[in-house]
C-alpha cells in the first residue's frame, strides 16, 4: 500500500507520536496505512536465547509480560513510558521508527544486542540498532519499509541491567535517562554497556564511562569514576526541562544509581527499578 499510495502515505501504529503531530498540523499525510488491522504483528517470544518482539506490541504488553522480565531493563523501560493510556496504545515499533531523541526504547535497547528487522517490497533486512537510528527523527528505514520485528539477545547468566529515567511528571518525556547493562563474575565487571538519553540528537553509548568499569571490581571508587565520565559525555541542551549543567548532574546521579541496581540484579537479587519523578 505504501508503494501504491506514494510519498503522501504514512504508517499509523499506536498514534501516540503521529496523532499529536496531525493535531498540531505539523504532519499532513494524504493517507494513513493503519497497522492495527494487520494480524500477527503483536507478540513477545523467546527462541534460542533471543527475545523477539512484534512491532505492534504495546508498551503495556511488554510491561506486563513475564517473558520480557527475563531482561529486567525491558520492564523498567516499558513501565515508565508516559502514562497508562499512552502505554496501552504506543508500540515498540512506532517508538523506534519515530526515533525521538528523548524516546525511551532506543536508549534501553542500545545497551543490549538489538537487531531491527525491516521488510518492504524489496525484501527483508536486519539492521543493528546502532545503525538503525541515524539522527533525531531519522532512521535507516526507506519510505516503503516497516519495522517487522525487534530482536534482543538475552544476556548471559551473571548479567543484570537497569533503566532509569528522570521525569517532571508521568505524561512527559524524560529530562535525562540512563541504561546500564552489566555481566559480573564475583565483584568484577566482565561486560558493561551504558546508554544515555536526552543528551544528544540520539541516545548514545558512554564509552568513557564504560571503560572505567571493564574488567574492574565494582566498588565506590570505580562507580564514582564511571558516573563522572558519564557526566562529561554527550551534549545536553538547555530547555524547559533544565539547564545543560542540571542534565549533566542528573546523568551522573542516574548512572550511579543504575549501576547499583544492575549489579544487584546480576547477583540474582529481585530489585524494583522505577523511573524517578521530580
Ligand atoms: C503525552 C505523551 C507522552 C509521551 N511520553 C513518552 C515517554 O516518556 N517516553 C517515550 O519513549 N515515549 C513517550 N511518548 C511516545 C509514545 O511512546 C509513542 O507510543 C511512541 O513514540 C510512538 O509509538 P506509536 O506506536 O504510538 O507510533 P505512531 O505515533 O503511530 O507512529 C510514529 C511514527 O512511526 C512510524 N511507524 C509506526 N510503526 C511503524 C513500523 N512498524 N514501521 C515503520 N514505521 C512505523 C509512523 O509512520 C510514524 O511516523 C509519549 C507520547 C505522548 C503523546
Amino acid at each position: 500500500m505504501l508503494r501504491q499510495l506514494g510519498a503522501g502515505a504514512k504508517l499509523l501504529a499506536g498514534g501516540q507520536s503521529l496523532v499529536p503531530l496531525l493535531k498540531l498540523r505539523f504532519a499532513s499525510p494524504e493517507h494513513l496505512v493503519d497497522l492495527n488491522f494487520v494480524s500477527g504483528t503483536s507478540f513477545i517470544q523467546e527462541n534460542g536465547g533471543t527475545l523477539r518482539v512484534g512491532p505492534m506490541t504495546r508498551h503495556a504488553e511488554i510491561e506486563n509480560s513475564s517473558l520480557a522480565r527475563t531482561i529486567p531493563m525491558l520492564r523498567d523501560c516499558a513501565a515508565g513510558i508516559a502514562d497508562v493510556q499512552i502505554r496501552n496504545r504506543g508500540t515498540i515499533g512506532g517508538s523506534l521508527a519515530e526515533a525521538d531523541p528523548s524516546g525511551d526504547w532506543a536508549n534501553a535497547l542500545l545497551t543490549l544486542e538489538t537487531t531491527i528487522h525491516c521488510m518492504g517490497p524489496n525484501g527483508r533486512r536486519a539492521i543493528a540498532l546502532n545503525d538503525f537510528v541515524k539522527d533525531a527523527y531519522t532512521t535507516a528505514l526507506a519510505h516503503e519499509e516497516l519495522v517487522s520485528e525487534v530482536e534482543v539477545k538475552v544476556p548471559p547468566r551473571g548479567s543484570g541491567g537497569a533503566y532509569l529515567a528522570f521525569k517532571r511528571s508521568a505524561p512527559v518525556y524524560p529530562s535525562a535517562s540512563v541504561a546500564v547493562q552489566l555481566t559480573m563474575t564475583g565483584d568484577v565487571c566482565q561486560h558493561v554497556a551504558i546508554g544515555l538519553g536526552c543528551v544528544g540528537l540520539t541516545a548514545i553509548r558512554a564509552t568513557d564511562a564504560e571503560a572505567q568499569l571493564w574488567g574492574k571490581e565494582l566498588n565506590e571508587k570505580t562507580i564514582a569514576a564511571a558516573s563522572e565520565a558519564a557526566r562529561a559525555a554527550g551534549d545536553p541542551q538547555p530547555d524547559m526541562r533544565g539547564s545543560a549543567e542540571y542534565k549533566r548532574q542528573l546523568i551522573a546521579a542516574l548512572v550511579r544509581r543504575a549501576i547499583g541496581i544492575a549489579a544487584r540484579r546480576a547477583r540474582g537479587e529481585q530489585v524494583e527499578g522505577a523511573h524517578l519523578y521530580a
